[in-house]
Formats: C-alpha cells, sequence, structure tokens
C-alpha cells in the first residue's frame, strides 16, 4: 500500500494533469445540485446535465417539485436509468425538505443522510460542492482510482477509502482531492482502458491488469 505521502504526492499530480477538476453537474442552487446528485447514480454527469434543464425549469425549487407527481417528474427524467425510482426520491425529498427546513437543503451530513434517495456520497458531495464544507464522495472513479494506485486493499469498502483518503490528505485538500480522482478516473485511468502507458503515477501504481 501506498504511504500517505505517497497519496499526496498523487493528488499533487492529478492536480497538474487537471489544473480545472471541478464538479460537472450543471445546476442553479444547493436545491438543484442535490437533485442533479440524485439523478447522478449509475449514470453519467453528462447524462444527467441533458435532462436537468427541461426538469429545472418545471421544477426550480423544493416547493414546486414537492407539488409535481411522480409521472411528470419521471418523463423529465425517463432517458437516464433508474428513473422510477429517481423521480419518487426527488419528489419524497422536496416534500421533507419544504416540511422540515422550508424548503432549503441543510448543511449538516446526519440530517442530508435522512433525506430520501441520500446516501454518504450524495451527502458528501452536497456538503463539499454546495456548502464548500470539506468532505470526500466516493464514488466509481475514486474508488477504482484509490484500489488500482494502492491507496487502499482491493477488497477495501467505500467508507474504508474515505476514510484512508481522509487520513492521508490534509483537511483543506479534501474536496478538491475528491474533484482530481474523479477528473483522473474518468479521462485517464479509465474502468476499461486506462493510460497506463503514458501515466505519470506509473511507478507507484499497484494495478495488475491480469489479476484485476
Ligand atoms: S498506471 Fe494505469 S492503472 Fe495505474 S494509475 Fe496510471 S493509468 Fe491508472
Amino acid at each position: 500500500m501506498l504511504s500517505d505521502k505517497e497519496i499526496c504526492y498523487c493528488i499533487e499530480v492529478m492536480g497538474e494533469m487537471y489544473p480545472d477538476a471541478k464538479c460537472e453537474l450543471e445546476y442553479a442552487s444547493t436545491f438543484q445540485l442535490l437533485c442533479a446528485v440524485i439523478l447522478s447514480a449509475q449514470t453519467t454527469d453528462k447524462a444527467v446535465n441533458k435532462v436537468t434543464p427541461a426538469l429545472f425549469k418545471a421544477y426550480p425549487n423544493a416547493q414546486s417539485m414537492a407539488e409535481g407527481s411522480i409521472a411528470s417528474i419521471e418523463n423529465f427524467i425517463k432517458k437516464i436509468g433508474l428513473n422510477r425510482n429517481k423521480a419518487k426520491f426527488l419528489k419524497k425529498c422536496a416534500i421533507h425538505l419544504v416540511e422540515l427546513y422550508q424548503g432549503e437543503v441543510p448543511s449538516n451530513e446526519k440530517l442530508l443522510k435522512k433525506l430520501p434517495g441520500v446516501g454518504q456520497k450524495t451527502a458528501n458531495v452536497v456538503l463539499s460542492v454546495g456548502f464548500g464544507i470539506p468532505a470526500i464522495a466516493v464514488d466509481t472513479h475514486v474508488e477504482r482510482v484509490s484500489k488500482r494506485l494502492g491507496f487502499v486493499p482491493k477488497d477495501a469498502t467505500v467508507s474504508q477509502v474515505e476514510n484512508k483518503l481522509k487520513e492521508a490528505l490534509p483537511r483543506s485538500l479534501w474536496s478538491i482531492a475528491h474533484h482530481r480522482l474523479i477528473f483522473f478516473g474518468r479521462y485517464h485511468c479509465t474502468a476499461r482502458s486506462p493510460y497506463c502507458g503514458s501515466c505519470p503515477l506509473k511507478p507507484l501504481c499497484q494495478y495488475d491488469r491480469k489479476n484485476s
């Protein structure tokens, strides 16, 4: 496994490769960010960005989304996966926000995780991107890259990946590290064909293609 110092180095190199790494979801408010992150489960940010302009035009805030029918919400998001469940989550989540928080999104991890459709990853993205609170959301890219490079063992759970990154990196780097890891995983260390031949992290990487 890599040392904490080596993990910091990897994140630094990823920063040089992707100096503009940031959240690629499009939104105009924390509520819309929350919806976009819920919608991004098991699909790409690009796919989400294609459906959200019309969805957010019809339902720009929690109050309007809470009053929308599930069928109508589903219709706006039908081009992305799991649309039926996601439509239910969006409506329930909006109702919850209206009933408990006057339609505002809470900036607290525990309260966020009580919202329908919101797990650890979604809560972390909202905290970090929406409120500027240091957090590391572990999505498929962060998990894959962390395991290939050897930040954590191959059988580590998502929360072990999150804890390792938090332990190795200074708090001030948590949020940007999340974006760098995502960009690195999305555009370089891709799931099917990682660019190992041109990878600046190859000397440290513990990825064994034949046994992975
Ligand atoms: S060497 Fe290959 S597997 Fe390792 S980090 Fe680079 S691209 Fe990913």
